[in-house]
């Protein structure tokens, strides 16, 4: 049987980029002709669609340009992901990927970003988007709430085991609503202690020195303990 670890992106398998939070600003800058004023923290733990509504609603902009905003997104992604805004992976991802196939896995996305913004920040990054299995993945661009993605993880992989890994309470409190396990690590803006206030199954302070216990979460998460 197929089982999955679900992998966020930002602030998981990528170091979080200091620009991050700008970038839906310039896209929607671009497409409304407007100015925004000035750079923005990142939001995280938000997905795509979400940032984009809210921004939208807050500058008094029409919601029907959510498309264009979304598409100059992956332009702008495309662009600085590639170039300037790389970035740079968290440390032990690749070793983790590994091990977590070594131990008969499949490795997938569930992230706030698009497909595309998600596959030019990896391969901007260095890493083989081919260690992902793309089908079983995903992503929120047109999600207005992260539950929405585990609502589609968990509809389109029942009955096979899957767990979550992230670094925000929104990927918990999004995995906690359709009883997907999660595995939390340090490596984005929460650290380890506030991470352990979630109902996380184990908390790593990054995949180098939280390897071996992902791997002992996964052996026993392998158990068809999952409701058919
Ligand atoms: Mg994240």
């Amino acid at each position: 049987m197929t089982k999955y670890v679900l992998w966020d992106v930002d602030g998981t398998l990528l170091l979080n980029g200091p620009r991050a939070g700008s970038l839906y600003d310039e896209a929607i800058e671009q497409v409304a002709d407007i100015t925004t004023g000035g750079v923005r923290p990142a939001e995280h733990g938000k997905v795509d669609g979400q940032i984009i509504a809210e921004r939208l609603a807050e500058y008094g902009l029409d919601a029907g340009l959510h498309a264009a905003v979304q598409a100059r997104l992956e332009d702008l992604s495309a662009e600085r992901h590639r170039g300037a805004d790389r970035r740079e992976l968290t440390p032990g991802v690749r070793e983790a990927l590994e091990a977590v196939a070594a131990a008969g896995w499949t490795n997938a996305l569930l992230t706030g970003n698009s497909l595309s913004r998600a596959r030019v920040k990896l391969e901007g990054a260095g890493l083989d988007p081919r260690r992902f299995d793309w089908e079983a993945s995903f992503f929120g661009d047109r999600a207005r709430a992260r539950t929405e993605l585990t609502q589609a993880a968990s509809a389109a992989l029942r009955g096979k085991p899957h767990v979550i890994v992230g670094d925000t309470p929104s990927d918990d409190r999004a995995a906690a609503a359709v009883g997907i396990p999660f595995i939390a690590v340090a490596t984005g803006v929460y650290p380890a202690e506030e991470l352990r206030r979630t109902g996380a199954i184990a908390v790593l302070d990054d995949l180098v020195t939280g390897r071996a216990a992902l791997l002992a979460e996964l052996d026993g998460l392998s158990e068809p303990a999952l409701s058919p």
